[in-house]
């Protein structure tokens, strides 16, 4: 089983994936957690390029976490997956296609392809979007240091767009909530997704 959590930033993703961790775990799952970018060691360093190093030009950028998610698909989820494990991520395929085809607008279509390529096929069996709108994502994200974070309020709403429009792709594999719901709320309807739709 593989789910994946996408949405802007402050949408509360981290405390979703901690809270399926939990049930998961007491119902005796054997479960991994990761996240996009940063998952392995090369990732940490890729992630630390980007987000904190100097200036990254929009097409590197988009090749970097590409190259992020390829190693990351390689190492640690593809083995976890085929070891019968259950793969909890932070951010994957969607975030890359949001950020950087939406919001940085090289092409949704075109960061769709580069990746799926870098993941090989890989895909989560549910991905849960926390749809955030822009003025709840800034008040959430507070005071920030990420260099992505501090983007203007419509670099955000073409984010917003970009993850929602990919839910609307393949509405038989995402589970779209609104991120202003309590989080006990949205972790009740994660569950009960996995329970009536993919009957784990
Ligand atoms: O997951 P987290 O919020 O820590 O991600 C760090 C930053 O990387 C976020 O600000 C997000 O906007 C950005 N990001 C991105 N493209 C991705 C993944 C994350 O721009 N593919």
């Amino acid at each position: 089983l593989f789910v994946c959590f996408e949405g802007g930033d402050g949408a509360g993703k981290s405390t979703q994936v901690q809270l399926l961790l939990s049930a998961l775990e007491r119902a005796g799952r054997d479960v991994v957690v990761t996240r996009q970018p940063g998952g392995t060691p090369l990732g940490a360093r890729i992630r630390e390029l980007v987000l904190h190093g100097d200036h990254v030009s929009p097409r590197a950028e988009a090749l970097l976490f590409a190259a992020d998610k390829a190693h990351h698909v390689e190492e640690l989820i593809r083995p976890a997956l085929a070891a019968g494990r259950v793969v909890i991520t932070d951010r994957y395929t969607d975030s890359s296609i949001a950020y950087q085809g939406a919001g940085r607008d090289l092409g949704a279509g075109e960061i769709r392809q580069l990746q799926h390529w870098a993941v090989g096929g890989v895909l989560p069996d549910l991905t849960v979007l926390l749809d955030v709108s822009p003025e709840i994502g800034r008040a959430r994200r507070g005071d920030v240091h990420d260099r992505l974070e501090s983007e203007a309020d419509d670099f955000h709403a073409a984010v917003r767009q970009g993850f929602l429009d990919l839910a609307a792709l393949e509405p038989e594999r995402y589970l779209v909530l609104d991120a202003g719901l309590p989080a006990e709320e949205i972790h009740r309807r994660v569950l009960a997704w996995l329970e009536d739709v993919l009957e784990v």
